[in-house]
C-alpha cells in the first residue's frame, strides 16, 4: 500500500485537473470554489477504498463509527469473494484490498453520490465534503496522530463544511461533484496498483485462467514499497502539483492551461 498522505494528496492532485477538463454537458465546474470542493471530495474518495480494513488509519477517521463502517464492509467485502470466486480462487479470509479496490465499486460510489446530490443539492454536497474530508485530514496526518484525535480530525473536517455552506457561491453545488468519488477513488486504485501485489481491478466480471479475483499490477521493476523512497518521492511530487494548481485555479488560469495541455490530442 502506497501510504494515507500520498493517496490523499495524488487524490486532490488528480481532481484538481479533472475539475478543469469536466465537459459541459454534465455542468462543468464553474467556480474556482467548485474546483476545490471537487478537489476535497477526490483527496477523501482516494482514501474511501481502505476503508475495507479495520486497521487502516482512516478507518480512525470517526473514530468507532467509521470503525464500525469498515469492520461492516471488510465482513461483506469477504462474504462477497467467497460467493463470487473461481474455481481457481483461494477461499478469502480477509476482505481487504478486493471489493473496494475494483473499477466497478469506483464507478457504484462515484454514482451513489451523484445520486445523492441529484435529489437533495447543496445539503448533500455539504455532507458529503464534511464526510470526505475527514478521510482526505486524517490520510494527510502524519503516523504519530494515529490514536486519540479522531474528535479533532471531525471538528476540523465540520468546521471546514461549515465554511463552504456559508460562503460558497451557490453555483459551487453542481450535481457534477459527484464524480469526484470516482476520480479519487480511481486515484487510490492507481496508488495501490503500483505495489508489489497489485488490486483485483476488474473482479469478478472478468475471469483470468479460472480466477475471478486476479490481481492486477505493475511489471515488477515499476513496483514501489509503501513508505520507501518512490512512495515518499510520489508524495511530493503531487504536493507541488497540489500548490502549482491552487494558485492556477485561484487565478483563474487553470483551465486555459488544461485545455492547451488536451488540445493537440483532441
Ligand atoms: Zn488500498
Amino acid at each position: 500500500m502506497v501510504m494515507g498522505p500520498t493517496h490523499a494528496m495524488s487524490g486532490a492532485a488528480v481532481g484538481l485537473a479533472v475539475a478543469q477538463i469536466l465537459p459541459a454537458e454534465w455542468g462543468g465546474v464553474t467556480t474556482a470554489t467548485e474546483a476545490f470542493i471537487y478537489a476535497g471530495l477526490a483527496a477523501g474518495a482516494a482514501l474511501l477504498p481502505d476503508l475495507d480494513s479495520p486497521q487502516a488509519t482512516v478507518s480512525r477517521s470517526f473514530g468507532p463509527i467509521t470503525q464500525v463502517i469498515s469492520r461492516f464492509t471488510e465482513n461483506i467485502c469477504q462474504t462477497f469473494v467467497n460467493v463470487t470466486r473461481g474455481r481457481k480462487d483461494k477461499h478469502c479470509n480477509n476482505g481487504h484490498r478486493t471489493l473496494t479496490h475494483t473499477v466497478w465499486s469506483a464507478a457504484a460510489t462515484g454514482a451513489g453520490a451523484t445520486a445523492l446530490i441529484g435529489a437533495y443539492g447543496k445539503p448533500a454536497v455539504i455532507g458529503l465534503l464534511f464526510f470526505f474530508l475527514g478521510l482526505a485530514i486524517r490520510g494527510l496526518m502524519p503516523e504519530w496522530s494515529k490514536n486519540a484525535d479522531w474528535l479533532l480530525v471531525t471538528g476540523a473536517s465540520a468546521a471546514l463544511a461549515v465554511g463552504v455552506w456559508n460562503y460558497a457561491p451557490e453555483s459551487s453545488f453542481g450535481i457534477v461533484l459527484g464524480s469526484a468519488i470516482t476520480v479519487g477513488s480511481l486515484t487510490h486504485l492507481a496508488g495501490d496498483m503500483a505495489t508489489k501485489a497489485g488490486i483485483p481491478a476488474f473482479a469478478p466480471v472478468i475471469p483470468l485462467k479460472g480466477k475471478r479475483w486476479w490481481n492486477l499490477k505493475l511489471p515488477k521493476f515499476l513496483s514501489i514499497r509503501a513508505n520507501g523512497p518512490a512512495d515518499k518521492f510520489l508524495l511530493f511530487v503531487f504536493s507541488v502539483a497540489v500548490i502549482i494548481q491552487i494558485g492556477l485555479v485561484s487565478s483563474g488560469n487553470m483551465s486555459t492551461i488544461m485545455m492547451n495541455l488536451l488540445s493537440p490530442a483532441l
